[in-house]
């Protein structure tokens, strides 16, 4: 080798020593270089990748067993000197190698691998390996079945220093845990690395230096180094993303053009008053904090968390209006054609005292067109969705390009291309997909940075909305509108409490009222064991309830056809509405005071969150019905089920989910570019995410650009390399 130049941190992985001449894997001849490998597969590409791709998990040496005190069926780890290595073929070709291994106290062990070749190739005499497995004996012989083997010294006599505690870090076929810790044993011998955290921002208490950490984390003296080598780092992960969210705030705040709306108008005010019911709490302060965005002179970039049925849309079209009353455009985006024509509902119901237009085919009272000779209204709207076709969608498009409609409620038929904006200020965003908060910016392209406006269909966990959506600012509708009644949640898991349920659903509709039955598939050619919709509407209709009105929606039927089933439900023409989870979102029927859930164990968290909020809209006390299925053994399905009898709580609800699916499944976190978290757990980390975010907005408030501290900077553009645009630019 070489004399080892110094490394950078940002220099490619393939400058570390030893990375070109490293063998491509078991069997793999001409296969993919290491480094290529380290990219594509562990998304390891710098040095910096790779310092901190982290172990997986440590032995410990001295842990391990002298082989002659191995017991035949216990598991153990021993470490030995391979001597030598041989396969032989059964009849059917299936390779069958053998590892011997001796100790330091001439203990003898033979490693077998059935049926696998790779391990002839792999380990080679003079090596020294550490095995885990079960001991067995085969013709007066010791032998381990199918162990797990990490190799600590090569068969050229090269070793790294480890220390007792072994890192194993993930590795990838090919690129196996052995060499992985070579290049990072090398690659720390090389880099310089200096602390770019303020020494009196660094975690206090015999806290490592960052240097220091990296090395102990990779390769630890002991347990208690490795525990304060992980406190640090998680910390500085914790930083550099608040440090990141707070940089960006703090741009955004100062220095985009947005438009300044003004307040001096009527219309908002006259909205308000021509509700059918007074704003709560909760939503007066919530529009109070709107206003105050929408006047100033830069975007806003508000998140609007409220539980189901706290009454978002309400505030939504406040803002709408002050936008209107501005002289600009609002739209309002929805997940799906259900809820953009339920939100055409309610908005046909506040702004019809307000005079407004409806433009389009299925307006009532024959509002059909602009321009056909009755004076330009103050106020036009008008519903856009994919099933708003030919020249009725010519109509609307028109209206929107030339500012002749004001606002526009649709789906993602919205940000179409073709779909032109005279003067977009407001863009409303009710989401759909779990935290997918990200895919805001595309309705905001179609104005000149417009306010926009989020509205979360499930309240995000605490942790993650001071993290990844930590520039935003959120306003919190906590509490329902007055004389909700509670919900009672249940589970059933018995003929007996399912028949019990069925009692309930008859008792409610002849007090007048009425219920959903949620299935998970909407046929039976769907081969799992779940209640499929369509079959349990049959059995309903006929056996069960042959006297009620039992009505069927899915998410294969065609657009109007739904729209239909829905009005009839709506309007008390169906007494029971089966569907599948396509009423998940916003279906908004006051009467509806059951809700069953088929198969409840097959649904998340925020999933039955939804469902049930779709209940418990009224005046009338409901009732929510969890059947389940599932294993008792299922702790998960358990836990998730037995967290919504506990609590109705959204917000509890949320912190509960991630705690119990943990951020990986967070996929729009990924989508985002910031960087992700190896150490820090959102679910269990809470003071420390409130600690770090405090430092890093104070040091942003006091040094924005981080000229003072140049270190930062470097490691701030280093982490967020894959959302560089979102921190300087978007
Ligand atoms: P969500 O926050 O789930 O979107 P909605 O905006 O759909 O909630 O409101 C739920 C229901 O409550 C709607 O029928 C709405 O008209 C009604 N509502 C909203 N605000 C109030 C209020 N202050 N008082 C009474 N009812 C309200
Ligand atoms: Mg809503």
């Amino acid at each position: 080798m070489s004399p080892a130049k110094a490394l950078s941190l940002d220099a490619a992985v393939r400058e570390v020593g030893g990375v070109a001449s490293m063998p491509t894997g078991p069997g793999r001849r001409g296969g993919s270089p290491v480094h290529e490998l380290l990219a594509r597969r562990l998304g390891v590409e710098t040095v910096d990748d790779l310092l901190h791709h982290y172990p997986r998990r440590y032995l410990d040496r001295s842990k391990t067993v002298p082989i002659r005190d191995l017991k035949i069926n216990e598991e153990a780890t021993v470490i030995g000197r391979v001597e030598k290595t041989s396969r032989v073929f059964t009849r059917r070709r299936q390779a069958m190698v053998t590892v011997i291994i001796r100790d330091e106290h001439r203990g003898v062990l033979d490693l077998f691998w059935f049926n696998q070749a790779w391990p002839f190739r792999r380990f080679r005499a003079g090596m020294e390996v550490m095995a885990f497995g079960k001991l067995g004996a085969f013709r007066g012989r010791l032998r381990m079945q199918n162990p797990t083997v990490d190799v600590l010294r090569g068969d050229d006599g090269e070793s790294i220093h480890v220390g007792r505690i072994i890192p194993i870090h993930p590795a990838t076929e090919g690129v196996s845990p052995g060499m992985i810790r070579r290049l990072v044993h090398d690659a720390l011998g090389r880099v310089a690395l200096a602390d770019p955290v303020p020494p009196d921002l660094r975690p206090a208490d015999g806290a490592l230096g960052r240097g220091e950490a990296l090395r102990a984390i990779h390769f630890p003296e002991d347990e208690v180094q490795l525990s304060r080598a992980r406190q640090r780092l998680k910390f500085d992960e914790m930083f550099t993303l608040e440090l990141g969210v707070a940089f960006r705030k703090h741009r955004v705040e100062r220095e985009t053009k947005g438009v300044a709306h003004d307040l001096s108008g009527t219309l908002a005010k006259r909205f308000l008053a021509a509700l059918p019911f007074e704003p709560t709490e909760g939503q007066r302060a919530a529009i109070a904090e709107i206003e105050g965005d929408m006047v100033r002179p830069r975007p806003m970039n508000r998140l609007l968390q409220g539980d189901v049925g706290s009454g978002k849309t309400v505030v939504a079209l406040y803002a709408a209006m002050v936008a209107i009353q501005s002289g600009h455009q609002a739209a309002i985006m929805a997940p799906t054609e259900v809820l953009a024509g339920q939100h055409l509902l309610k908005v046909r119901e506040f702004l019809a005292p307000l005079g407004a237009y409806e433009v389009g085919e299925a307006a009532p009272g024959g509002q059909l067109a602009l321009g056909d000779g009755r004076p330009e209204p103050e106020l036009a709207y008008a519903l856009l969705t994919a099933a708003v076709t030919g020249k009725e969608r010519q109509r609307v498009l028109d209206g929107v390009a030339s500012a002749g409609i004001d606002l526009v409620i649709g789906t993602h038929a919205l940000v179409q291309e073709g779909v032109a904006f005279h003067d977009l200020s407001l863009a409303v965003i009710d989401e759909q997909h779990r935290f997918g908060v990200h895919q805001r910016m595309v309705l905001k392209e179609k104005g000149a940075h417009p306010d926009v406006l989020i509205m979360t269909a499930t309240p995000i966990p605490r942790t993650l909305a001071l993290t990844y959506y930590g520039d935003l600012d959120v306003s919190i509708l906590s509490e329902l509108p007055a004389g909700r009644q509670p919900i009672e949640t249940r589970l059933a898991r018995t003929d007996a409490e399912r028949q019990r349920s069925y009692d309930l659903v008859r008792e409610e509709v002849a007090a007048g009222r009425q219920a959903f039955v949620v299935c998970a598939a909407i046929d039976e050619s769907n081969r799992v064991e779940v209640r499929s919709a369509e079959a349990e509407a049959d059995r309903l209709a006929t056996e069960v309830f042959p006297d009620l009105r039992v009505a069927l929606l899915h998410g294969r039927m065609r657009p109007a056809e739904k729209q239909a089933r829905m009005a009839a439900f709506r309007a008390s023409e169906t007494d029971v509405l089966i569907s599948t989870t396509v009423i998940e979102v916003g279906v908004d029927v006051p009467n509806a005071t059951v809700m069953l859930v088929e198969n409840a164990e097959r649904f998340g968290l925020a999933q039955l969150h939804q469902l049930r909020g779709r209940i418990g809209r009224g005046a009338h006390r409901s009732y929510c019905v969890l059947f389940d299925e599932s294993a008792e053994e299922n702790e998960e399905a358990r836990a998730r089920l037995a967290a919504m009898v506990r609590t109705t709580d959204g917000f509890d609800l949320a912190d509960e989910d991630l705690r119990l699916r943990g951020e990986g499944t967070l996929f729009d976190v990924r989508q985002s570019g910031m960087p992700d978290l190896k150490l820090a757990r959102l679910a269990y980390d809470a003071p420390l995410v409130k600690r770090a975010r405090t430092e890093a907005f104070a040091l942003i408030e006091d040094d924005p650009q981080l000229e003072r501290h140049p270190d930062l900077r470097v490691e701030l553009e280093r982490r967020f390399a894959d959302a560089i645009e979102w921190l300087f630019h978007s």
